[in-house]
């Protein structure tokens, strides 16, 4: 199966995709996190990109369709995989598509994940991640024992330097009007399924199986 997630940042894209990892044995690729990888080991893609990334932007769509695509040519995908952050632009899309085209495969599925505004702000700022091994907190909902120190590794917890107030607004913005015409183009594909994640999980979860192909 092949899917890709699409939902605002703070969706909680995350966690639906832990899920349907779990779920389907698919793997689970977020450009986010390869492009914080990249930033981690200061490679060229990683130098270039955290510009954009720190202050809320996109990353050019060149430079991230170029990252991706070498990404699914690894043979861990070649069965299917679960796009998370990606695609972000019409543009993007298209690339995929092109590269779906050339490998005889298509897209099953594009599930948005929605929640409704007021949530976002709150699951955004509240967001803590531990620099070390990478699990998520969240202040006001799913907080570290020790408020600041991560549960599984001890280390102290950071906060995004794109989860800044401020930053936030401006990602939110960018989504409106560069990834939410996604929804339409994958409507007249007519593989666009929702889900709304504002409730518990075990919900979030239910409405899972129902839109996802057994
Ligand atoms: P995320 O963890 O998905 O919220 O991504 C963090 C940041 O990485 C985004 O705010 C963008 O700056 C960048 N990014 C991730 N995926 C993409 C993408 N598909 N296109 C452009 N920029 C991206």
């Amino acid at each position: 199966m092949r899917v890709v997630l699409l939902g605002p940042p703070g969706s909680g894209k995350g966690t639906v995709a832990e899920k349907i990892k779990e779920l389907y044995g698919l793997v689970h690729i977020s450009t986010g996190d390869l492009f914080r990888n990249c930033i981690r080991q200061n490679t060229p893609i990683g130098q270039e990109a955290k510009v954009f990334i720190d202050r809320g932007d996109l990353v050019p769509d060149e430079l991230t369709v170029r990252m991706l695509a070498e990404r699914l040519d690894n043979d861990d995908c070649a069965d299917g995989f679960l796009l998370d952050g990606f695609p972000r632009t019409l543009d993007q899309a298209d690339a995929l598509e092109a590269l779906m085209n050339k490998s005889g495969f298509s897209l099953d599925v594009a599930l948005n994940v929605s929640v409704p505004d007021r949530m976002i702000m709150e699951r955004l700022s509240g967001r803590r991640v531990c620099p070390e091994c990478g699990a998520t907190y969240n202040i006001y909902s799913q907080p570290s024992l020790e408020p600041g120190i991560c549960d599984v590794c001890q280390s102290e917890l950071t906060q995004r330097p794109d989860d800044k107030d401020a930053t936030i607004r401006h990602r939110l913005d960018t989504y409106a009007v560069r990834t939410a015409p996604l929804l339409d183009y994958y409507e007249q594909q007519g593989i666009l399924r929702s889900i709304d994640n504002s409730g518990d999980l075990a919900a979030t979860f239910a409405q899972l199986k129902e839109v996802l192909p057994q």
